[in-house]
C-alpha cells in the first residue's frame, strides 16, 4: 500500500485481483496451473505486478523447503498468494523468484 503508481497489462487475458481489479499478471507470464494454494487450485507466474512482498520466511511444503514471502495487493492490501525466493531441494529451483497466485484470489479483467 502507500504506492500511487500502478502498472496496467495488455494481452490476451490479464489476471486481476479479485477485490479491486488491479491488474496482476497475463497469461503469457503463466509457467503452470498445477500448484496447490492455501485456497485450493494456483498458479505459478514468471511476472507479476502491482503487489507489495512481505518479509522472507522458511516453509516446509509437499515439494521440500522453501524459503518464501507472502505477496498482496498494492491497492488494497490483499494477501494473493507468494513468492519463491529461494528452494532447497535441486528440481525445485526454477521456482525462485517466481510467483504463485491462487486463483481463488483473482477475477479474469480482461
Ligand atoms: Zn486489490
Amino acid at each position: 500500500m502507500g504506492m500511487s503508481y500502478r502498472r496496467y497489462l495488455s494481452g490476451e487475458r490479464i489476471y486481476g485481483c479479485s477485490t479491486c481489479k488491479t491488474h496482476l499478471a497475463a497469461i503469457h507470464s503463466m509457467i503452470s496451473r498445477a500448484f496447490n494454494g492455501q485456497h485450493g487450485r494456483a498458479y505459478l507466474f514468471d511476472t507479476v505486478v502491482n503487489i507489495t512482498e512481505g518479509e522472507p520466511c522458511e516453509r516446509a511444503m509437499t515439494t521440500g523447503h522453501h524459503t518464501v514471502r507472502d505477496i498482496y495487493c498494492c491497492k488494497c492490501g490483499s494477501t494473493l498468494g507468494w513468492k519463491y525466493d529461494k528452494a532447497y531441494e535441486q528440481s525445485q529451483k526454477y521456482k525462485e523468484g517466481k510467483f504463485i497466485l491462487e486463483r481463488r484470489l483473482l477475477v479474469d479483467v480482461q
